[in-house]
């Protein structure tokens, strides 16, 4: 490894993605950009090629990439596009990569955030999509590589922080009672529940303390966000469900716990930026500048806490039964999330609805023991098909 690392930026246009390219270019001297990858805002990730002057860009498909091909020649650019998964999975694991940001949404990034881990990269993991789905599979890919995992999740970045560098021994051996996850509540933790069904998707992205892309904005106002993380959590420290609290905190400030049997609680607190986690993951062991604002606690001044509303959130509850059911049931309530709030955003579903397709779908099948990455890809397109169906007939 040379003094300069070689970084992928997997779903470099999206929110999680700009941010990382803001703190990669405040340290020229430790980082360069490998690879940028894009879906959609094509026009957005030539920018961001001109600027970082990556080796190799991605695009959905052949034709985008004979397009932006075209372009950045015109510009003088060495970038070459590639196209597709085959190309995303090339980016994640080309040997002279040193980390790779996973920050493709959804189960999208699943591919080439696993052919990272399986080539032993630093993995600093947004998409937690991906590690939802496979769990097992995932850490065992990890443990079986020698990847270095680092959550990028502000809540998980904090409990990595407030852990013991040897938590790998198990939580019980490190003392650790309880993982305390915090939850901003959204912006819909107030609003009379009988007014819950007229919601738009504008009111569901629109964080009270977060900026962030549409489905993980939408997914925060339904707490399915925190439901994700809870099973997350679980797979990351190998906890229980049970050891995993959820605790509602609408500052946003203190980003999650740890409490340890000796009644010490340890908290991580910072100002609601992703670039924080990002930095910590990208620098750790060693800590760098990320362009966040101290945290000023006289104008913060107070912290609230409040238990969850699981009837306001019914998402919540579907999560932690899916994380108790194991197997398929995590990537089913994630396949039937990913659905439904797309619906949602396309205004073909009322916002309470998102919960009913989830419920109806976890409870058509049984969950069943995950055996290898096929029944989960499985499991994921039955849901998707239920989903649909259920979207049908209405
Ligand atoms: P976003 O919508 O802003 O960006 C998503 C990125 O993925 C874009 O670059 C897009 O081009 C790419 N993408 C979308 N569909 C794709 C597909 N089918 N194939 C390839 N690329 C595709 O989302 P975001 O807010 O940056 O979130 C990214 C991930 O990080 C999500 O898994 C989210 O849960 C997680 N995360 C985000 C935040 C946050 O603050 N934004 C915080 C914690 C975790
Ligand atoms: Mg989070």
């Amino acid at each position: 490894m040379s003094d300069v690392q070689q970084i992928t930026v997997l779903g470099a246009t999206g929110s999680i993605g700009l941010s990382t390219l803001d703190v990669v270019a405040r340290h020229p001297e430790r980082y360069q950009v490998f690879a940028l990858t894009g879906f959609s805002r094509l026009a957005e990730l030539e920018a961001l090629c001109v600027l970082h002057r990556p080796r190799f860009a991605v695009v959905p498909d052949v034709r985008a990439a004979q397009q932006l091909q075209l372009s950045l020649c015109a510009l003088g650019l060495v970038t070459q596009v590639l196209y597709g998964e085959q190309g995303l999975c090339q980016v994640a694991a080309a040997p002279e990569v040193d980390a790779v940001m996973a920050a493709i949404v959804g189960a999208a990034g699943l591919p080439p955030t696993l052919a990272a881990v399986e080539a032993g990269k630093k993995v600093l993991l947004a998409n937690k999509e991906a590690l939802v789905m496979t769990g097992a599979l995932f850490m065992q890919a990890v443990k079986r590589s020698g990847a270095v995992l680092l959550p990028i999740d502000s809540e998980h970045n904090a409990i990595f922080q407030c852990l013991p560098g040897d938590y790998a021994r198990g939580l019980q051996q490190v003392g650790v009672r309880r993982i305390l996850l915090t939850a901003s509540g959204g912006p819909f933790r107030e609003m009379p529940l009988d007014q819950l069904h007229a919601v738009t998707p504008e009111q569901a992205c629109a964080h009270p303390n977060w900026s962030m892309g549409r489905k993980i904005s939408v997914d925060s106002a339904s707490m399915m966000n925190k439901g994700l993380e809870l099973i997350e959590a679980c797979w990351l420290f190998d906890a229980a469900p049970a050891q995993v609290e959820v605790v509602v905190h609408p500052q946003s400030v203190i980003h999650s716990l740890v409490d340890y049997v000796d009644g010490s609680v340890l908290a991580q607190l910072g100002n609601p930026d992703m670039r924080t986690p990002i930095s910590h993951a990208l620098a750790w062991p060693e800590r760098i500048d990320s362009g966040v604002a101290p945290l000023d606690l006289f104008a913060l001044a107070r912290l609230d806490f409040q238990a969850p509303d699981e009837q306001r959130f019914p998402c919540l509850r579907l999560a932690r039964e899916a994380a108790q059911a194991g197997g398929t049931a995590p990537a089913m309530l994630n396949a039937a999330n990913e659905v439904a709030v797309a619906a949602f955003l396309e205004r073909r579903i009322r916002f309470p609805e998102i919960a009913s397709i989830i419920e109806d779908v976890l409870h058509a099948e049984p969950a069943q023991a995950v055996e290898n990455l096929d029944t989960v890809l499985a499991a994921d397109g039955r849901a998707r098909g239920l989903a649909e169906q259920w979207l049908s007939r209405r």
